[in-house]
């Protein structure tokens, strides 16, 4: 067990889920985590006031600036990705781009790979320009692209990892490395790993972004985000969401509390039954491709192996067949729920180019590898072999 810097041995993730970040005494000494339902805060006198306004005195004082119970959230996933500071949103998108706008002004240039998020590039690459901000999309895996894509204005690289529907491994070694030659900074988002399987702080990444919808909370009820880094930059991303405003209600915080305190059990389990699940599609004569980074014959699988404790609960997978045997798989589920989103207890599964792609061409989207056949699924926590049956029960329809 690694030791802190006082020389502690260091709590293993699975306790600090349940515990870090939070006083052991709390209000009226509840054991859970107090709900702190109100819009404003109120001042005894005028001494209060001053104290708060003058001296810097700790205070909430409106539920846009601070609440007790986001406050346990903050700290929380700051302790559980190894960060200094971290601040909560209302939404992963909410996170990304008050991020991003905190750290660019007119005339900057960013970097983003292409596999990254889809609303997190449109926002990069569309309403970014209205700023004169410009962007640059790099090839995912093109490290000497993005060493050439970087320019004396750059103010960061953003990717993700693992990607999606392909679960791209990006080498945080490598993207470090080229970022520090160029002194710009960097940002992972960070969703389909979760802290449980990697964490890019400790690889020099300055900025890690969470979509908590997905594993964080991991009950399909909620949206969530949040961003964890040093506290210089925190500090500047958190007072321009004072004004953006992403800010999540205490309620829905509450439950994101109550979801983190589950997650290393539930990733745990995800990750043994997506390896389970990629290697029976693997084996499966109807299946034509699988992408899982865990599984040998995925092209990142030493990177992932290397820099992760898990694959996560995606698997993305190639079947023989067109557009018609898609639908027929898709109607023939009768355990997996067909829709978006990952990470909940419930497993999904979607076909991105009835979904997120139906507004491109069949050129555009086979362009960006997203044939008729390909489905994402993102496993919940039932048994594995439930959702192996069911998976069966499609394919025999193709
Ligand atoms: C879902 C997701 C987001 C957006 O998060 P929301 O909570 O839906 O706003 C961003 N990045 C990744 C990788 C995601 O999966």
């Amino acid at each position: 067990m690694a030791k802190t810097k006082c020389g502690r041995k260091q709590l293993s993730l699975a306790t600090r889920s349940v515990h870090a970040g939070e006083s052991r005494r709390r209000f009226a000494d509840s054991l859970t985590t107090p709900i702190i339902q109100t819009s404003t805060f109120t001042f005894k006198d005028s001494r209060e006031i001053e104290d708060f306004t003058r001296k810097g005195k700790d205070h909430y004082e409106y539920g846009r600036y601070g609440n007790p119970t986001v406050t346990v959230a903050e700290k929380r996933l700051a302790d559980l990705e190894g960060s200094e500071d971290c601040v909560v949103f209302s939404s992963g998108m909410s996170a990304i781009t008050t991020t991003i706008l905190s750290l660019v002004q007119s005339g900057d240039h960013i970097v983003i790979t292409d596999d990254s998020y889809k609303k997190t590039l449109e926002f990069c690459r569309s309403y970014l320009k209205q700023f004169a901000i410009d962007c640059t999309i790099v090839s995912f895996g093109d490290y000497e692209g993005l060493d050439r894509a970087i320019r004396r204005n750059t103010r960061f690289v953003f990717s993700e990892s693992p990607t999606n529907p392909y679960l791209n491994i990006f080498d945080l070694k490598k993207l470090k490395a080229v970022a520090e030659r160029h002194k710009v900074l960097t940002l992972i988002d960070s969703t389909f790993a979760t802290p449980y399987n990697q964490r890019p702080l400790e690889y020099g990444i300055d900025l890690v972004l969470q979509s908590c919808t997905k594993y964080l909370a991991g009950h399909n009820d909620i949206l969530a985000g949040a961003v964890m880094g040093n506290r210089s930059l925190v500090d500047r991303i958190r007072n321009l969401h004072k004004s953006m405003g992403g800010t999540i209600d205490p309620h829905c915080c509450y439950l994101l509390l109550r979801g983190l305190k589950t997650f290393p059990l539930r990733v745990a389990r995800q990750n043994e039954t997506a390896l389970a699940v990629a290697r029976y599609l693997q084996s499966h004569p109807k299946i034509t491709r699988v992408y899982y980074p865990f599984l040998e014959s995925h092209p990142h699988y030493a990177v992932a192996t290397a820099q992760m404790q898990g694959g996560g609960g995606v698997v993305s997978f190639e079947t023989k067949g067109d557009l018609n045997s898609a639908r027929k798989l898709i109607d023939s589920l009768q355990l997996c729920f067909v829709g978006p989103s990952l990470g909940g207890v419930e497993t999904l599964i979607t076909h991105p180019a009835m979904v997120s792609y139906y507004d491109y061409t069949r050129k555009e989207r086979y362009a960006l590898g997203i044939k008729d056949t390909l489905f994402r699924l993102a496993l919940g926590i039932e048994d594995a072999g439930d959702i192996i049956d069911d998976l069966e029960r499609g394919l025999s329809k193709i």
